[in-house]
């Protein structure tokens, strides 16, 4: 695509309504071109043309790829923000949210760009790689602007030509290439090769000219032979000359071969309606002219991974000559020009183009979903944008899945980069491989076209990989494995390590596992769960110690303070005098923890080994199971007070403490000690009372449940 010199609206739109009927659309993109006229009116290219010719090339470069009103309108207004001051918000209001996020995302790409250093390159390197999954449009008006750039550099300094021409070869016609945008790719390339090497280019231009019309005529002279032949057969269909890019031929010549070798500089295409159809064509072509030997490639069985579809052959043609033909259908010529955006031209009514694009990108090319994963494993962008341009855009083979699906991957790629590529499930498991029919020890370098079979019975992989394997996607994989495995292990280490240490420092784990202290306790040690802590004590990161001691460190709430003031400070050991066990003297007897049973309770005993018998309230759930170790137990008079636990539930906003604790002055209970839980709904006050029986806890309660916002008071039973 040449450099529209004296471009006008007029001429834009007249291309832009070859494919946009909608008025509605068309207005919107004049709209766009009068407010950036406008907005550009009095400024000026380097090239002394007026800046808005720019835009208008950018948006008319878009129209060769059928771009949508939405892109066309936001190419016309690309440069109004950076270069007029104009706001987003702006934009948004005229033009609506669309297209305001398209212009502000090429502000965004484009504002950081050539500042010189290498951080600012690397990061905006690494916007247009992660501006990928936001709006691929995006990347695509930022490939139509960097074309129209590049056309018009000569202005710029050899250094500036060069220095563009390098950054765009890195990584925007990779990226162009990989969605497929075959035609914007081509012009990119051969621009950069100008720039770059314009000895190179200018020899092959004057060659190809040279030979121009030699070839013209062999080209006709085959396309009526191969019309001829495939209208006899019925097939209706198309054949078109093709001009090979410059940038390929350089490709070849850089490779060591001569221009007179190149044999496909005789190029057609066949165009027909099926699929069908184009086997048949092939079909019937290489019955009349004889294929050379290992050129036939078939693209349609098995698409390359930026989804284009063709058949190709190399024949020996008329006069003995070499032609190289591709046969495609008409909707996989889209997608060979337009790549991801084929989805312009199959727009239907109220699609989204932009869901439609993002969907197929996520779904169908495979260098999206490497630079996503990259992208979430790895922080640093240079890290990041390096490993992209190594690993996926420069230097790839392709392979084959014995299904025949293409894998692409670096140069130097082993098996078990095939395996994780294919699936993280297949990484691990892998045990061995087969090659084309052989097999090939793990740290096998694959080649271009390979067709590798894994299988897979290992159980885990190996850290041994982490010696050969090329993919840092497999690097990543593999040792995320072995973090997760080490996880566990440290996981269940810690728990074991922490229980423990409760146990030795007498802490119980009710205490120490509450909402409230975990909350505080987590928070003060910087964690976000149990789950962490016990990993990091797991891996002797954090010492059980400095659980503890942050464990003791958790000071009394507010309401603790006061009570703390008030309640009583006996801490008594009951006798063995206070129960007895009809037919046994001098047994030890401890009263159980969890339902805390008083004189007067109903109760049974449990038989310990080594601890004697502990007594529960018969209605405890913690005794049920255990029948065979039961055992007969009663109370003894005596006056010594027992300590008891019960639980009231008040109103969240209430404070309940003080009539609490003066209830229990007047029902002669001490209360020894006292915790609350604040909950989402409603706040519950634990409380341990010292208490002569049930007759007296009783009426204890009876009296709480009297005061107002106090909800309901019952006797713990843990
Ligand atoms: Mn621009």
């Amino acid at each position: 695509m040449k450099y529209q010199k004296n471009i006008t609206f007029e001429s834009l739109k007249k291309r832009i309504s070859s494919y946009i009927t909608d008025e509605k659309e068309l207005n919107l993109i004049s709209k766009a071109y009068k407010f950036a006229e406008e907005k550009h009116f009095g400024q000026k290219r380097l090239t002394g043309d007026d800046y808005i010719i720019h835009p208008l090339n950018v948006a008319y470069i878009l129209t060769s790829i059928k771009a949508d009103a939405d892109t066309l309108s936001a190419a016309l207004l690309h440069d109004v923000i950076e270069m007029c001051g104009v706001k987003e918000e702006e934009i948004e209001k005229k033009f609506g949210k669309n297209i305001a996020s398209l212009v502000k995302g090429v502000t965004t790409l484009n504002r950081l760009n050539f500042s010189g250093d290498s951080e600012a390159v690397i990061n905006n390197q690494r916007k247009i790689l992660v501006g990928l999954s936001e709006d691929v449009r995006v990347i695509i008006i930022k490939l139509a602007d960097r074309l129209n750039n590049l056309q018009t550099m000569y202005v710029l300094s050899p250094e500036k030509q060069k220095e563009t021409a390098k950054e765009t070869l890195d990584i925007l016609t990779p990226i162009a290439d990989r969605l497929g945008i075959n035609s914007i790719k081509q012009d990119l390339e051969e621009y950069c090769l100008r720039y770059l090497k314009p000895d190179e280019y200018y020899d092959i231009v004057e060659k190809l000219n040279a030979t121009k019309a030699e070839r013209d005529e062999a080209v006709r002279k085959m396309i009526e032979a191969v019309d001829d032949l495939l209208n006899k057969h019925g097939i209706k269909h198309e054949t078109k000359g093709r001009s090979k890019s410059i940038y390929s031929i350089y490709k070849k010549l850089d490779k060591g071969k001569r221009f007179s070798d190149i044999y496909d500089l005789l190029a057609l295409r066949i165009y027909v309606d099926t699929e069908q159809e184009c086997y048949q064509a092939l079909g019937i072509i290489h019955s009349k002219f004889k294929p050379k030997p290992k050129r036939f490639k078939d693209y349609i069985a098995m698409p390359k991974t930026n989804m284009y579809q063709s058949l190709h052959t190399t024949v020996f043609g008329v006069d003995g000559q070499l032609y190289e033909i591709q046969i495609r259908t008409y909707d996989m010529d889209k997608v060979a020009e337009y790549g991801i955006a084929s989805h312009w031209s199959y727009k239907e009514k109220g699609s989204n183009v932009k869901a439609a694009m993002q969907n197929d990108m996520e779904k169908k090319l495979q260098f999206f979903r490497t630079i996503m994963d990259l992208k979430n494993t790895e922080e640093d962008p240079e890290k990041f944008v390096n490993t992209v341009k190594e690993e996926v855009f420069h230097n790839t083979i392709y392979v084959f899945t014995p299904k025949g699906d293409v894998i692409e991957l670096p140069k130097g790629a082993t098996p078990v980069d095939f395996a994780y590529k294919v699936h993280s499930s297949v990484g691990d498991r892998t045990s061995g491989a087969i090659v084309n029919s052989n097999m090939v020890p793990l740290d096998y370098e694959l080649h271009n076209e390979d067709i590798v079979k894994i299988i897979t019975n290992n159980k885990s992989p190996s850290r041994e990989w982490l010696k050969f394997v090329k993919t840092t996607q497999a690097k990543n994989k593999i040792k995320a494995y072995f973090n997760k495995a080490n996880k566990q292990e440290n996981l269940k280490k810690g728990e074991d390590i922490l229980i423990k240490e409760l146990k030795k420092n007498k802490i119980s784990s009710a205490e120490f596992f509450e909402e409230e202290n975990s909350k505080k306790l987590l928070a003060e040690l910087k964690f976000n769960s149990f789950e962490e802590l016990y990993i990091a004590l797991g891996s002797s990161k954090l010492t059980a110690e400095a659980v503890i001691a942050a464990n003791n460190r958790q000071l009394p709430s507010k309401e603790e303070k006061v009570l703390e003031k008030i309640k009583g400070k006996e801490k008594r050991e009951f006798s063995n005098s206070l129960i007895r066990v009809p037919g046994i003297n001098d047994i030890k007897v401890n009263l159980a923890m969890c339902c805390c049973p008083v004189p007067m309770d109903k109760i049974i005993g449990y038989i310990t080994k080594g601890y004697g018998i502990t007594v529960h309230r018969i209605e405890c759930p913690n005794v049920a199971k255990l029948d065979e170790r039961l055992i007969k137990v009663e109370w003894n008079k005596t006056n010594e007070k027992v300590p008891t636990n019960i639980l009231i539930k008040s109103n969240l906003e209430s404070n309940v403490i003080i009539d609490v604790v003066s209830k229990a002055n007047n029902n002669e209970i001490t209360v020894s000690s006292f915790n609350n839980h604040r909950m989402k709904d409603s706040n519950t006050l634990e409380l341990t009372v010292l208490v002569k029986d049930k007759e007296q806890l009783d009426k204890f309660i009876t009296s709480l449940e009297m005061i107002n916002n106090i909800i309901s008071v019952e006797r713990e039973m843990k």
